[in-house]
């Protein structure tokens, strides 16, 4: 049965995920018609209302500061992106963790003071089991190649697996997170989370809450994609 799986995926690799072209990952015509997250709040990268000035923050970071320092994420969390990501974490078409990886590190490439450590958001054991892998650490993995940046993926850790936060409102999330991050050995004094999507940023702000606690002084968060307001309760961040 794996070996047949195995011979699926082969064929199917050789398609673009998205249209079915022949190819490999996603073809370029694709690749150009991502949606880009454009004007994003300068802290948490959520998508700004049409029309904000460019440089401003959003209401939430506004009135409650999140605990991460920046959040950089090139492409918006809806069609295709979202097929993109499901095919790679759910079925684990690995191929396409590259081209999230390229995309994520291009984004990140020109910044002048790059992060010294780059830290997966950890998955529950649960979790960890279904899915085979952690869809985080494997992206990580292939971004600090990229960018001659060291990752761990032992310094965060997640205490326990818990409840998904797919469909919950933000209140809820920040509740369901709370404690379950703590770190272990040395952290230097900048660092970056690395995640696939981020939905409201309530596990991102707990783990960066976390990171700040071992004395970490900047933390970033990069992910692939930033959900729109409006799509929240699809995603699971
Ligand atoms: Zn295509
Ligand atoms: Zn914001």
């Amino acid at each position: 049965m794996v070996n047949m799986w195995s011979l699926f995926d082969r064929i199917i690799d050789s398609c673009c995920a998205l249209c079915h072209a022949p190819g490999h990952a996603i073809c370029a015509d694709c690749l150009s018609t991502l949606p880009l997250n454009t004007a994003p709040c300068t802290r948490c990268a959520l998508p700004l209302p049409s029309g904000a000035p460019p440089d401003t923050l959003c209401a939430d970071c506004q009135a409650h500061p999140p605990a991460f320092d920046r959040v950089v994420a090139p492409l918006l969390y809806q069609r295709p992106v979202d097929d993109m990501v499901a095919q790679f974490k759910y079925r684990q078409r690995l191929h396409l963790g590259q081209v999230m990886a390229d995309t994520l590190g291009a984004a990140v490439g020109g910044q002048q003071a790059l992060p010294l450590l780059l830290v997966p958001v950890p998955a529950g054991p649960q979790r960890l089991r279904e899915r085979g892998f952690n869809q985080a650490a494997e992206l990580t993995r292939r971004l600090s190649a990229a960018l001659d940046i060291p990752w761990a993926g032992n310094r965060l850790i997640r205490a326990s697996d818990t409840q998904t936060q797919r469909g919950l409102p933000r209140p809820q999330r920040r509740r369901n997170v709370r404690g379950v991050f703590s770190c272990a050995g040395p952290l230097p004094d900048h660092v970056a989370l690395i995640d696939d999507v981020m939905t409201t940023g309530a596990t991102a702000g707990e783990a960066s809450r976390a990171l700040k606690s071992a004395g970490v002084r900047r933390v970033e968060v990069w992910a692939v994609a930033r959900t729109p307001r409006d799509r929240w309760n699809r995603g699971s961040g």
